[in-house]
């Protein structure tokens, strides 16, 4: 059913032109991952899983409105604002000049929801136990990757494809607008990743299909691949971009622990509308079995020299995990950010730094780099 999905994403998202055939700026020099191997810095973040996958539902809890919106895994950036469109679709119907939401969770789904109803005049607070950074909505990496997501059947395909349409027209029409951080971003896929199989399902951000090459267009490479064109939704930007725009509109982000969804549904007015997007919160908060960590690991090497031809953003992704690499290049005097990740342990609730994880992920990298490329000199 993927399949359908994604090639019908691909059929209507695909256009005409043809990717660049530029010549991609070689990846960090190989001593920065050897040499310095416990300089970088290592984030850990725990992705909302949930068998089945994500919630978006609406239900009576004593008599008050909850519509829960949690559990988005791997792409919960990515989905986001299609999410909270479906999520807010649930209950317009009922909304009037005196509707009153409260919004459970300050991650990204949280906030999207409380920018998407602060925009349509609707009273709106947030209530959070955390904040940006200390969610997992600041540690994404965040690259518009909607090709790992399955529905079941036909209807969810349907409902799925709407979401990460929605996703892709909100996301597509803040590029341009530098301060929400969102980046056009060329991915590389080289022959021997796991992914190759899927590289096509992509969502083109560019409207330019997939591009296979013999030779990869990355300087001193050797290796086959393919290029597709997406964007990254640079969390560390969007998310204190959406918190400012909400501060703007008046809504208050209270921090404050739900303890009990049932309890707290009892304290409030009866005819406040909440919505859930606590994350894995929602485990606890909703009771919900269904929800379970998925660790992530990045390991950070900040202020690193970039290649002057390396004006854009890039991201490898190679093996059978599969692994990646990406840049952020953040000036002008060509220093940037090369960060790795491909930890996807699901079932691991711990955010206990271990080593192990960035030092596989950059042995793999080294590895990779040895496989891919030309040897020098
Ligand atoms: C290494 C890594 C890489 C990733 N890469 C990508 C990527 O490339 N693309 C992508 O789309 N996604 C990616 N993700 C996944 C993405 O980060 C998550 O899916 C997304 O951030 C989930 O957002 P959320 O708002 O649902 O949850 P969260 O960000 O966890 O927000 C939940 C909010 O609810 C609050 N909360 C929880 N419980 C309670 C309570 N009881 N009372 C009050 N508040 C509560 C929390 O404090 C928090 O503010 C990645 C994740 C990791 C770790």
């Amino acid at each position: 059913m993927r399949s359908f999905v994604f090639l019908l994403a691909v059929v209507l998202f695909m256009p005409a032109a043809q990717a660049t055939d530029k010549l991609y700026a070689s990846p960090p020099d190989q001593s920065i991952v050897k040499n310095e191997v416990g300089k970088y810095r290592h984030i850990v973040g725990l992705r909302p899983g949930r068998e089945g996958g994500f919630r978006i539902e609406a239900e009576t809890l004593s008599s008050q409105t909850v519509v829960h919106n949690y559990g988005h895994g791997g792409y919960g950036v990515t989905l986001s604002p299609g999410s909270a469109i479906e999520a807010i679709s649930l209950v317009e119907d009922t909304f009037n000049d005196n509707t009153k939401v409260i919004v459970i969770g300050a991650g990204v789904n949280g906030l999207t929801i409380a920018y998407m109803l602060a925009q349509r005049n609707i009273e709106v607070e947030v209530l959070t136990k955390d904040t940006y950074p200390d969610i997992v909505s600041g540690v994404a990496a965040a690259l518009w990757n909607p090709y790992d997501i399955s529905a079941s059947d036909e209807k969810s395909s349907q409902r799925l494809f709407k979401i990460q349409a929605d996703s892709l027209d909100w996301f597509s029409g803040l590029v341009s607008e530098e301060a929400w951080g969102i980046r056009p971003v060329e991915l590389f896929v080289p022959t021997n990743s796991l992914l190759v199989s899927e590289v096509h399902f992509f969502l083109p951000f560019e409207q330019t299909p997939v591009k296979w090459h013999k030779t990869l267009p990355i300087e001193g490479f050797t290796i086959g691949g393919y290029q597709a064109s997406t964007f990254f939704i640079d969390t560390s930007m969007y998310v204190p971009r959406l918190m400012a725009a909400l501060k703007d509109m008046q809504v208050p982000i209270t921090k404050k622990e739900v303890e009990s969804l049932s309890e707290f549904v009892k304290s409030i007015d009866e005819d406040v509308i909440v919505f859930n997007a606590s994350g894995l919160g929602a485990k606890w908060l909703a009771a919900d079995d269904a929800v379970y960590p998925i660790r992530g690991d990045l390991c950070v090497f900040d202020e690193q020299k970039i290649s002057a031809d390396l004006k854009n953003d890039y991201v490898l992704m190679w093996g059978e995990r599969p692994d990646y690499m990406f840049t952020r290049v953040s000036n002008e005097q060509h220093t940037g950010q090369f960060i790795f990740g491909g930890v996807y342990e699901a079932g691991d609730g711990s955010t206990v730094i271990k080593t192990k994880y960035c030092d596989r992920t950059l042995n793999s990298y080294l590895e990779f780099i040895k496989m891919a490329s030309k040897p020098k000199g």
